[in-house]
C-alpha cells in the first residue's frame, strides 16, 4: 500500500490501541478524534499581564492555570501553530 504519511496523520499507537474518542476543535468546532488533534497547552493567570511583571519584580508568585487547546488540521496550519513541512524534509523522513 502507498502510504503518504508513515503514522496516517495520526498519532495512534500501533497495535491494540483501537478507536480513540472524539474532541471538538477549540477554534471551528469540528468533531476530530483526539489522537490526530493537535494538543497545546497555554499557561494563562488570571491576572493582567503587566500587573503580573509588577508583582514579580516585588517577588510575588503568581498562579498560572494551564489552558489546554485542541486544533483540528486545517485549523493548526492556517493560525501557524504547525507549519507544512518542506518537501525534501518529508520524503527523508518517510524513507
Ligand atoms: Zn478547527
Amino acid at each position: 500500500m502507498v502510504k503518504k504519511r508513515k503514522n496516517r496523520g495520526r498519532h495512534k499507537g500501533r497495535g491494540k490501541k483501537g478507536r480513540s474518542g472524539y474532541i471538538s476543535c477549540s477554534n471551528c468546532g469540528a468533531r476530530i478524534p483526539r489522537d490526530k488533534a493537535i494538543r497545546r497547552v497555554v499557561w494563562r493567570s488570571y491576572v493582567d499581564p503587566q500587573l503580573s511583571q509588577e508583582l514579580k519584580k516585588q517577588g510575588a508568585i503568581i498562579l498560572k492555570q494551564p489552558l489546554v487547546k485542541y486544533y483540528c488540521v486545517s485549523c493548526a496550519i492556517h493560525f501557524g501553530v504547525v507549519r507544512i513541512g518542506m518537501s525534501a524534509e518529508r520524503k527523508a523522513r518517510e524513507g
